[in-house]
C-alpha cells in the first residue's frame, strides 16, 4: 500500500501546502482521500490522472477537503478521447448524498455522469462502518468529533497493512481506537498548544493519542501556519513514536 500526501495544509492560504488530499494505492486501485481545491493538479504531479481513479472518500463535507468533487466529476464527463464507462464509488458519512445532488443541481449536467454509474455509499454518523473498497482494500469508519458528517477513516490493505486518517476532529476516543496498533497514521495537527479553535488537535492532544494508540509512524496534516513551526513534532515524538510533519508530494510505501 502506498499513501501520498497531496496537501497537508488547510482553507488558509500557504505557498507550501494546498487544502486536505490524499491518495491511497493497492492492488493497482487508486483510492482518493478528500480532495480540496487543486487536488486534480496535486494528483498529476504524483503521477495519477484523476479520471483513472478508482474510488473517492471522503472524511467530511467541509470545503478544504471536498472542493474538486466537482471538478473531478467534470473532468469524467467532458467528451474527451477516453469515455469513463466503470462505476466510480464514493464513501462518505450520512448526507453526503444529498449534498452531491445540491452540487449536481447546482452545475447541473456538467457534472453528472451519463456514461457511467456514480455510486454514492453513505457510512454511519453514530456508529462504526465498514466498506469493502477497490484493490482489497477495507475501509472501516467511525465518527469524528467535528462537523459536516466527520468520520476518521482506517484502510486495510490484504496484506494487513494500516493507515488511519484521523480527518478534522476533537481529541477522540474513537480516533484512539481506530488507530490502535496502525503502521500509519496521518493525523491532523491543525493548531500550536493555546490556540483554542473548536474540533481540532493541537500537538498535546496528538501525543496523548500517540501514546495511547502506538501507531508505527504518524504524519502531521492539516496545519495552519505556525509561530514555532517545529515545536509540534518535538513535543509528539517524544512520546516515542515516530512523527514527521506532512509535506505535499510524500509518499509513504506500507
Ligand atoms: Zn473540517
Ligand atoms: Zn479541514
Amino acid at each position: 500500500m502506498r499513501v501520498t500526501i497531496l496537501g497537508s495544509g488547510t482553507h488558509v492560504p500557504d505557498p507550501d501546502r494546498g487544502p486536505a488530499g490524499f491518495l491511497v494505492e493497492e492492488g493497482g486501485a487508486r483510492v482518493l482521500v478528500d480532495g480540496g481545491s487543486g487536488t486534480i493538479g496535486r494528483l498529476a504531479r504524483a503521477g495519477v490522472d484523476a479520471r483513472d481513479l478508482d474510488a473517492l472518500v471522503y472524511t467530511h463535507r467541509h470545503v478544504d477537503h471536498c472542493a474538486d468533487l466537482a471538478p473531478i466529476l467534470f473532468t469524467l464527463c467532458v467528451p474527451s478521447a477516453t469515455v469513463r464507462t466503470r462505476e466510480l464509488p464514493v464513501w462518505a458519512g450520512e448526507g453526503f448524498a444529498s449534498f452531491l445532488a445540491a452540487l449536481q443541481a447546482a452545475w447541473g449536467s456538467w457534472i453528472v455522469p451519463s456514461t457511467f454509474p456514480l455510486r454514492v455509499v453513505e457510512l454511519p454518523l453514530d456508529g462504526p462502518g465498514r466498506a469493502d473498497l477497490p484493490g482489497g482494500l477495507v475501509l472501516d469508519t467511525l465518527p469524528a468529533l467535528h462537523s459536516a458528517g466527520a468520520l476518521h477513516l482506517k484502510f486495510t490493505a490484504p496484506d494487513r497493512r494500516t493507515v488511519v486518517f484521523s480527518g478534522d476532529t476533537a481529541p477522540s476516543a474513537g480516533l484512539v481506537d481506530l488507530a490502535r496498533g496502525c503502521d500509519l497514521l496521518v493525523c491532523e495537527c491543525s493548531l500550536e498548544d493555546g490556540q483554542d479553535v473548536p474540533g481540532h488537535l493541537a500537538p498535546t492532544d496528538v501525543a496523548a493519542l500517540a501514546t495511547q494508540a502506538r501507531p508505527g509512524r504518524l504524519v502531521l496534516t492539516h496545519m495552519y501556519p505556525r509561530e514555532h513551526p517545529d515545536g509540534d513534532v518535538v513535543r509528539i515524538a517524544s512520546t516515542g513514536v515516530p512523527t514527521l510533519r506532512a509535506r505535499d508530494g510524500d509518499a509513504f510505501d506500507l
